[in-house]
């Protein structure tokens, strides 16, 4: 059964279906999400924050809710810089088996803090691990949230150094509607997303953030 992309995603819109929505052949541009979880990191998010600005790449945040009660000035200034904020649990708990309390007290209360720091709707949300139970899923969508995963994970937490980085990026061929797997809990994104960056001249790159996956 397909599930509308406002739900679940994995990807965004293909070169293709972008050229059917917008009625032409399309651009030779490829758009891509990256996503940064785990942060709000009191050492490197601002830091890779610095780096983004500098480079007017905008991005999406799956924050914690432990880190962001802790770092309420880098959520909002996440916001404030115009990337996108959504949530990632209150303690990185897997839903795989999460009864309907836990899931409350996990999902809501991180939205809750997220939309009272940044005055804005937090619909999108992203499990820890990817891993969540069919139960999990129904009770997220009837509180209308935007279950988003990922379909490149360079698996930049298990990286040493950012040579694996490089050697990554090198291997990488973007696709449009790509959505990258990253942690700003780790300097090893930031290598990795400077060298994509660094790329974006060669391979005519657009960096999207999430919602504008959602038609
Ligand atoms: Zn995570």
């Amino acid at each position: 059964m397909a599930v509308p992309r406002r739900m679940l995603m994995d990807r965004g819109p293909s070169s293709t279906e972008r050229a059917l929505i917008a009625g032409h052949s399309g651009r030779s541009v490829a758009e891509i999400a990256l996503t940064f979880d785990d942060g709000p990191h009191p050492e490197h998010t601002p830091r890779l924050l610095d780096w983004l600005a500098e480079h007017k790449v905008l991005a999406t945040f799956f924050v914690l809710g432990a880190m962001a009660r802790s770092h309420p000035d880098l959520v909002r200034r996440i916001v404030a810089d115009g990337h996108e904020i959504g949530n990632h649990t209150y303690t990185h708990v897997s839903l795989e088996h999460a009864s309907p309390q836990l899931l409350r007290a996990e999902v809501g209360t991180t939205r809750a803090l997220l939309e009272d720091l940044t005055g804005s709707p937090c619909p999108l949300f992203r499990p820890p691990w990817g891993k969540i139970s069919a139960r999990a899923l129904l009770q997220l969508w009837s509180d209308e949230h935007t279950v988003v995963l990922w379909n490149a994970d360079p698996r930049d937490y298990a990286m040493k150094s950012s040579e694996a980085a490089v050697a990554w990026c090198a291997r990488y061929r973007a696709r449009s509607g790509d959505i990258i797997l990253l942690h700003d809990t780790s300097t090893v994104a930031s290598a990795l997303v400077r060298d994509l960056v660094e790329r974006t001249s060669r391979q005519a790159l657009h960096f999207s953030r999430i919602s504008q996956y959602i038609s």
